[in-house]
């Protein structure tokens, strides 16, 4: 391999940055050139791609985003479109490429290796949903937002004895609310992994407030319900008036986490070094600590688990 490429792709997450800087210099160091894809996978089809030298990564290591820019691409999807993404990377003389995103990416990644072209996945999502990694890039992030956002909602439902729900991201995948609800000592928590029991939440909500509960706030994972509906399911079986903050985008942004630049750097270095040595169709994770590398098509094609030990331990300690 003479010169690879780099591309984010799908949602952002904070921490990609830290990971196209690792690519860019790890490559450096190894002799090969790197150019970037800007845009995802429709900068590639547009051909917008540029040199990467060292410096052009510098200071960004610390920033929220994405250098390169994300997008989602319809037209990559189809035959007609990949084969104009393989004339682009041949027109622009690269060999390899690495693709930073979440699943949806990787099929696309996939599509390209089995065309011939050889490309790397490096999970960058913070819904921490791939399968074959215990951690994606930007989850900490995320999840530390979420953190400060419950704590300070918490210090007005107790000046005013209220019931929070906040509704954090997680269409498919309960793992933000999960960390969140248990760090931010929520009574109750609802992700997609658990069937939605109205009346046990109630009694715990019930519970709570006869041995003298001030407050209480639920966790609810976009993927259950929203906001609103819950706050009207629960006002209507129990007569508790709540009050709903829907965190929204600010859970994307933000300057990375220690560990995500470091979850980054570790991720894109060692995705230069598979793909130096010639082999495409692999996917980095990060399993019991140790960074790894696994057919990507894991990633699309399992499941992933949520760790349903914080969902119990989440129920043991907020009673
Ligand atoms: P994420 O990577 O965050 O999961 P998406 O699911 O939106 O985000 O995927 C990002 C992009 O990857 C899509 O816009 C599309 O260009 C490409 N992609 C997704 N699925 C496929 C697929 N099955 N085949 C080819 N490309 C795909």
């Amino acid at each position: 391999m003479k010169r690879i490429g780099v591309l984010t792709s799908g949602g952002d997450s904070p921490g990609m940055n830290a990971a196209i800087r690792a690519v860019v210099r790890k490559g450096i160091f190894h002799g090969v050139e790197v150019a970037g894809v800007f845009s995802g996978y429709q900068g590639l089809i547009d051909g917008r791609i540029k040199n990467m030298e060292a410096g052009d990564v510098g200071d960004i290591i610390q920033r929220g985003g994405t250098k390169l820019f994300s997008a989602r691409c319809e037209e990559f999807r189809t035959d007609a479109g990949q084969e104009k993404a393989i004339e682009q990377l041949k027109k622009n003389g690269l060999d390899g490429l690495v693709v930073i995103g979440g699943d949806g990416s990787y099929r696309g990644a996939m599509a390209l290796t089995k065309r011939g072209f050889p490309c790397v996945g490096v999970p960058g999502t913070i819904d921490n949903d791939i399968p074959g990694t215990d951690y994606t890039i930007g989850f900490d992030t995320a999840l530390n937002t979420v953190i400060e956002a419950i704590d300070k909602i918490r210090d007005t439902a107790t000046s005013h004895e209220r019931t929070f729900i906040i509704e954090v991201m997680g269409r498919d995948a309960g793992d933000l609310a999960l960390w969140a609800g248990l760090a931010g000592g929520a009574e109750t928590i609802l992700i997609p992994e658990e069937t939605f029991d109205l009346d046990d939440m109630i009694d715990r909500l019930e519970k709570g407030r006869k041995r003298g509960k001030k407050h209480s706030i639920i966790i609810v994972a976009e993927g259950v319900m929203n906001g609103n509906e819950l706050a009207s399911l629960i006002e209507e079986r129990a007569n508790i008036e709540t009050r709903v903050s829907v965190l929204g985008h600010i859970q994307r942004g933000g300057s990375p986490t220690a560990r995500d630049r470091v979850l980054g750097s570790l991720f894109g270095a060692r995705a230069v070094e598979v793909l130096l040595e010639g082999t495409g169709g692999r996917a980095i994770g990060m399993k019991n600590h140790q960074v790894v590398d696994y057919d990507m098509t894991k990633a699309f094609t399992e499941k992933h688990d949520a760790d349903m030990s914080l969902y119990t331990l989440s129920k043991e300690l907020s009673i």
